[in-house]
């Protein structure tokens, strides 16, 4: 089974299907036969960590990470131990859900140095790691694109990312690769092996040419100009096998039936993945 000419590998976030409450994406995957889930925090809600990882557990389809911890960097000592217990909060509600894995969305904050975000960031996985470890639960840092530099994510290539988990050099802190995020760069193949068997997870959807939105205008697969194919074989030449996972923020995709959206998704994973 390669997991490419099937769907073994698929794995969808809940916030591509966005409007579905957790049941509903749970449902909705069941009847589209997708077999893998990541969950994003806001669709633990109402019903709670324990509840959704009971639902998760009957439902056969397996939770790949949740989604997402991070924003470490605040100006004062106060809102920085927030994050910090925030993070554990995470850590606590992925074992509930049976998320092997989190994905750190690193944070950053209009008008700090990216130097001081990036040391705060530095010190705040540092101090989550054995809360982590104690839970069996994994990290992956993820780059955001450049864009977000600002006030989404002071770590904005695959090489920075590198270097925090090989500083950091521990089993559970490794790195996700999301080719929306990370396509540019010329850097990217090296950075691929590099990571080797730090890739955590791979991301994919598409970046659409021009793009309407900063945030809210991904495209699914083949609607837009990331070699993702290409991106996909770097990442299992380093001998990942795991999980596909398409995420697709989205006000065009969102306002669609998620159903549809759904076969769409699993046409373009087989022509462009
Ligand atoms: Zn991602």
């Amino acid at each position: 089974m390669d997991g490419l000419t099937d769907f073994k590998r698929l794995c969808v976030h809940t916030m591509t299907v966005k409007r579905w409450a957790l049941a509903e994406a749970i449902e909705g995957f069941r009847a589209a036969g997708i077999p893998g889930i990541t969950v994003w925090r806001q669709h633990l809600e109402p019903q709670g960590a324990k509840e959704s990882g009971r639902m998760l557990r009957d439902s056969g389809i397996e939770v790949v990470s949740l989604c997402r911890g991070g924003f470490f960097p605040a100006q004062s000592a106060a809102d920085r131990a927030k994050a910090l217990d925030d993070n554990r909060r995470a850590i606590d509600e992925a074992a509930a859900i049976g998320a092997p894995l989190i994905v750190l969305v690193s944070g950053a904050v209009p008008g700090m140095p990216l130097a001081e975000s990036r040391k705060q960031i530095a010190d705040g996985i540092a101090a989550v790691v054995p809360y982590a470890e104690a839970a069996g639960v994994r990290l992956a840092i993820e780059p955001l694109h450049p864009m977000y530099a600002g006030d989404r994510c002071a770590v904005n290539t695959l090489r920075q990312a590198n270097d925090l988990a090989e500083e950091l050099d521990t089993p559970v802190v490794g790195v996700t690769v999301d080719v929306y995020h990370l396509w540019w760069d010329p850097d990217l193949e090296s950075q691929i092996r590099r990571a080797g068997p730090r890739i955590f997870s791979f991301h994919v959807c598409d970046w659409r040419c021009p793009t309407r939105d900063l945030l809210n205008d991904r495209g699914v697969m083949g609607e837009g100009c990331i070699p993702i194919r290409k991106i996909r074989q770097w990442v299992d030449d380093t001998g990942y096998n795991g999980f596909i996972e398409v995420e697709i923020f989205s006000d065009e995709h969102w306002a669609e039936d998620p159903h549809v959206l759904l076969e769409r998704i699993k046409t373009s994973y087989i022509e462009h993945v």
